[in-house]
């Protein structure tokens, strides 16, 4: 099976009626980058910032920061690359910055971190904006906000990103062709803010990994509750679907980044309720290009509108025989 995946490295994810799927990978340090070239993958769907602050024994300056998007960019070329700003605090403290005491937090899934400590502590995104504006000079910039809560968080993140440009520009520097402000999904609340925000963003990425701990409620890392709630419970997929149906409307580019894209059949499920993006571990692409290759879109689509209108409680089980009897 694997000599099998790895042939499929120069195929690209297209469905039996030619309905094409982007797939991208998750990274987070330099190395991760070379699973482009392993893969065949489209893009990095999302690069995880925080990592090289985690693995540094230091706060890693901008020089340091700057160098690693630069040979980020260098390896993927052509290819997208979403950078995501630092999703730390909360669980992911850093010793050398006493920006959040994890023993001081009940709750640090949910309590100040991400984007929520990015705006307070502002010092430490500018340093991160010039560092991403920098390196990608003429080409362009996807950067995108994690735990984006209301519309007014992205905004004031997205302002702070064009001050550090026109700063930079005023110095001469030389600066990105376009730079894409995106968002990511992951508190249900900004859900009851599309209509407000999707006029101003230039991408939508579903981070399903703490949307669904939020929607159902449920810690992603506790292991009595793993096998509780499902991805693939009508709840989470008609979420899903409502988000993609107003993203879609809006011409809004949307895609899931979360772990839930790298199974197959939660893959196949996501693209029956209109996800076309998926950004997932390197190791998910050949499975998943396999997947979408043997899927027919239309039949898929139907389905799970057939099966969100009256769910079964055994969602898993229906999607697992509709895709055995169709060889998917
Ligand atoms: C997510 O929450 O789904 C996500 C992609 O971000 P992370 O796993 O880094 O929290
Ligand atoms: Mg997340």
């Amino acid at each position: 099976r694997r000599a099998a995946f790895a042939a499929l490295r120069d195929v690209p994810p297209v469905t039996i009626d030619g309905h094409r799927v982007t797939v991208m990978v998750n990274a987070g340090l330099r190395d991760d980058a070379a699973a482009l070239d392993l893969t065949g993958a489209d893009g990095i769907g999302l690069f995880r910032t925080e990592f090289q602050f985690l693995v540094s024994a230091t706060l890693p300056r901008r020089e340091r920061q700057h160098r690693l998007y630069r040979e980020v960019l260098e390896i993927a070329g052509t290819r997208p690359v979403v950078f995501r700003t630092i999703d730390i605090g909360g669980d992911k403290a850093l010793p050398y910055l006493k920006v959040a005491d994890a023993a001081d937090e009940e709750n640090p899934a949910m309590g100040w971190r991400a984007l929520r400590l990015s705006l307070e502590r502002d010092g430490l995104m500018k340093v991160q904006a010039r560092a991403l504006l920098e390196a990608a000079a003429g080409r362009t910039l996807n950067v995108m906000f994690p735990m984006v809560s209301e519309a007014w968080e992205f905004d004031e993140a997205r302002a702070l990103f064009e001050e550090q440009r026109g700063w930079l520009a005023g110095r001469g520097k030389r600066l990105p062709d376009h730079v894409r402000y995106g968002a990511m999904l992951e508190v249900p609340a900004l859900a009851e803010q599309l209509d407000l925000l999707l006029p101003r963003l230039d991408f939508l990425s579903i981070g399903t990994n703490d949307l669904t701990q939020f929607l159902f409620a449920a810690d992603r890392a506790n292991p009595k509750l793993a096998d509780r709630y499902d991805w693939l419970s009508s709840s989470i997929l008609r979420f899903l679907r409502r988000v993609a149906a107003a993203a879609t409307a809006a011409g809004v580019p949307i895609g899931v980044c979360g772990e839930m894209g790298g199974r197959p059949l939660e893959a196949m499920a996501l693209i029956g309720v209109g996800i076309d993006r998926l950004s997932i571990t390197p190791a998910a692409v050949g499975p998943i290009k396999a997947m979408i290759r043997s899927l027919d879109h239309g039949a898929i689509v139907a389905e799970m509108e057939r099966l969100l209108a009256r769910p079964p409680r055994d969602m898993r089980g229906a999607l697992t025989a509709w895709a055995g009897e169709r060889g998917v």
